[in-house]
């Protein structure tokens, strides 16, 4: 039988163009994306001129809705990044994507997110272009773009820097009235580090609505939560941070499937007895 989505469109809200990234993994399922243009600024901005002040998820399913209602379209997506100090390795930044679906033909509203470890994220502080010494390396410019602005956030933010004349040209602006910042732009368009990212995190979306319920039906099953809990292959003691599996659910009904990684024991060093 046919999967439910073949044939379907839905809209994507999206003001940089993300259709690129997250349209070619769809199209193998018949899911036709709609692209719709949507000033997503309104709901806060990368270089925190808006600050945001819904959570990720809230804030990608808001721009999803947007541009369900304007198209009249029942299937919508969104995607909403975040990045900063990684949540588990030091020094080093991540990046969250999260892609958010609605289809209100089967009244579900699935989540997945990708972390990326890989994308450029470098900033630094100058009063004038002399001092960038090997930080447009570190940027990977001009393949990344930057942004410029004056330390404080005062005055113009210069944004899609791309051109190293326009970039000094920028700074030297700034540094008459004080010292400048230079980071990379992050937004999906300007950073193909970040682009990667979103492109993962479409395909295992795409994984996850290519699954069927076996009770209802229903598209997007899937992981929805770690299983944790391993008894310690040296003491025997319960280590409940010890991933067994994965549980897969259903985003309609209460069905469920527990998937085991294989895993019999846990390891020593995760023994809060063995190695304290
Ligand atoms: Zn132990
Ligand atoms: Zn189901």
């Amino acid at each position: 039988m046919a999967h439910p989505y073949n044939g379907i469109e839905a809209v994507l809200t999206t003001q940089h163009h993300k259709e690129k990234l997250i349209a070619p993994a769809l199209a193998p399922l018949g899911i036709k994306v709609i692209h719709h243009q949507f000033d997503t600024d309104l709901l806060g901005t990368f270089s925190g001129e808006i600050p945001r002040t819904l959570s990720q998820r809230d804030t990608a399913l808001k721009k999803a809705r947007i541009g369900m209602e304007d198209k009249g379209i029942r299937f919508g997506l969104a995607s909403e990044g975040s990045i900063g100090a990684d949540p588990l390795v030091p020094f080093i930044n991540s990046a969250i994507e999260a892609i958010a679906w609605i289809d209100d033909v089967h009244g579900i509203e699935i989540m997945e997110y990708e972390r990326g470890t890989e994308v450029i994220a470098v900033k630094t502080d100058v009063s004038s272009i002399d001092e960038l010494g090997d930080f447009l390396e570190r940027a990977d410019f001009p393949n990344h773009a930057l942004i410029c602005y004056q330390a404080g956030g005062k005055g113009n933010i210069y944004k899609g820097l791309r051109e190293l004349a326009a970039l000094e040209e920028a700074i030297q602006e700034i540094t008459k009235r004080g010292s400048a910042v230079v980071e990379s732009d992050l937004r999906a368009h300007m950073s193909p580090s970040r682009s990667e990212v979103i492109k993962n995190c479409a395909q295992r979306l795409a994984n996850r609505l290519s699954r069927q319920c076996d009770e209802c039906g229903t598209p997007g099953f899937g992981t929805t939560s770690n299983l944790y809990g391993l008894n310690c292959e040296e003491c025997g003691e319960l280590v409940s941070k010890a991933v067994r599996g994965e549980l897969e659910s259903c985003a309609k009904c209460s069905h469920k499937q527990e998937q085991l990684n294989g895993r019999a024991k846990a390891s020593a060093a995760q023994c809060e007895r063995c190695n304290p």
